[in-house]
């Protein structure tokens, strides 16, 4: 069997929801799960839903919800017609679980509220999508991925339970009557029936736990690129396509903030042996970017840039070394507050740790972290970061730009620098 995840972008139109038709008949006759996103940036559009509850502003959630469900149903419309009733009632559930929050107040934390609204996403474009392959003759079975995928209750960022999942994952797909299945991306359920999220870009996380779980031959990502490049093009626009990664390489740029894949893609693919190809959607003939567990021999520099970055100064505030205590007193908070510095340098009495700018987390952070340090926070950041780099490119990246830390080994520099504001 094989694995396919449609992303967000290539499922955000009427055209391209149409485009997979052929897409998914060039594949007829296999056994295919396929994972899918929500649409274009839904995903986006669900978390500002999120914030405005959160910040008890429910009109302007409500109304911003309705600007999402008016999206859908306008797609809906467009491009079904015998199963368009059936799709209405499915859309109508789901937008009524939300709605029914919204009415509430919050009374949790918002990451739990954020999970429940936003996983909304997933669940409409896969209702459509599956509907719609249906109207077109390709016979599919919807599954609700809640059902299948247990997850642990660390809302926006949650941890699979493989043990149960696999169970039913295994069992489910086993059942199902036709070979096409259709389930959703990131999303999971706790025991509890709660919704939660597998952080941003997690369907291809989702993509990768089903391919281990099912052994699957391989997962084809289908994206609106040709394959993965060094760098994004939208920003280098002579940046070079990938015809062939490694599992480390992939893991390397994920783990430096590279858009390419879900950090915690690859892990579940390398342990099985399962290779993973990037393919473009728009032109399925084209071979795309294969990664596999081979060794590479030449690479081209990779450039990621990640913006809305912080650097938090710390100081031991009695002139002890932070090797001693204070470093582990801050690993603990970093697994207490669930918190992932991007880079961490050390020196005698100090500690430098670039974050991305959760501002909630960064201040809790910072409160928890001055019993030990003092603590300056600087803001709007970006951190650079090069693979296989060389002088050349080092220099001219880093040209005209105010360099406030610097991290290097002979593999990867990494710069963290102020942005023009
Ligand atoms: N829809 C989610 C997001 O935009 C998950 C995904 O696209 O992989 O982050
Ligand atoms: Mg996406």
């Amino acid at each position: 069997m094989k694995l396919f995840k449609f992303g967000g972008a290539s499922v955000n139109s009427v055209e391209r929801i149409k485009n997979l038709v052929p897409i998914i008949n060039f594949y007829k006759g296999e056994t295919l799960t396929i994972i899918v996103s929500a649409m274009g940036k839904t995903t986006n559009a669900l978390e500002k839903v999120a914030a405005a509850f959160f910040a008890g502003k429910k009109d302007e959630a409500l109304s911003l919800f309705e600007q999402v469900k008016q999206q859908h149903l306008t797609i809906t419309k467009y491009i079904l017609v015998k199963e368009y009733n059936a799709c209405y009632e499915a859309l109508l559930n789901f937008f009524t679980e939300v709605e029914w929050l919204l009415y509430d107040k919050p009374v949790r934390d918002f990451d739990y509220y954020y999970d429940q609204i936003v996983c909304c996403g997933e669940l409409l474009s896969t209702s459509i999508i599956s509907f719609y392959l249906r109207e077109e003759g390709i016979a599919n079975e919807w599954v609700d991925v809640r059902d299948i995928l247990r997850t642990d209750n660390n809302f926006r960022d949650a941890g699979i339970d493989w043990e149960w999942s696999t169970v039913k994952i295994k069992q489910r797909i086993r059942e199902a009557a036709v070979p096409i299945v259709i389930t959703q991306g990131f999303i999971g359920a706790t025991d509890d029936n709660e919704s939660t999220t597998l952080g941003r870009e997690g369907s291809d996380y989702t993509a990768a736990v089903f391919a281990n779980i099912l052994d699957a031959e391989y997962v084809t990502i289908w994206k609106d690129v040709t394959g993965v490049m060094n760098a994004d093009p939208k920003v280098f626009p002579d940046a070079q396509l990938m015809p062939e990664l490694n599992f480390t390489e992939v893991i390397e740029m994920a783990y430096y903030g590279a858009q390419v894949i879900h950090p915690k893609t690859i892990k579940p693919l390398q342990n099985k042996g399962i290779p993973l190809l990037v393919k473009c959607f728009l032109d399925p003939t084209l071979p795309g970017t294969i990664i596999h567990e081979q060794k590479i021999k030449k690479l081209p520099p990779v450039i990621v840039i990640k913006q809305d970055q912080v650097l938090m100064h710390l100081t031991t505030n009695n002139f002890s070394f932070v090797g001693d205590e204070p470093m582990s007193e801050l690993y603990n908070l970093f697994s207490r507050l669930k918190i992932k510095p991007n880079l961490i340098q050390t020196g005698a009495i100090s500690v430098q740790l670039c974050f991305d700018d959760r501002a909630e987390k960064i201040g809790q952070l910072a409160a928890a972290a001055s019993i030990f340090f003092d603590v300056q926070v600087e803001k709007n950041l970006s951190l650079l970061t090069i693979r296989h780099y060389d002088t050349k490119i080092a220099a001219k990246l880093t040209e005209n730009k105010t360099i406030i830390l610097q991290q290097q080994t002979p593999e990867t520099v990494q710069y963290v620098y102020q942005n023009i504001s």
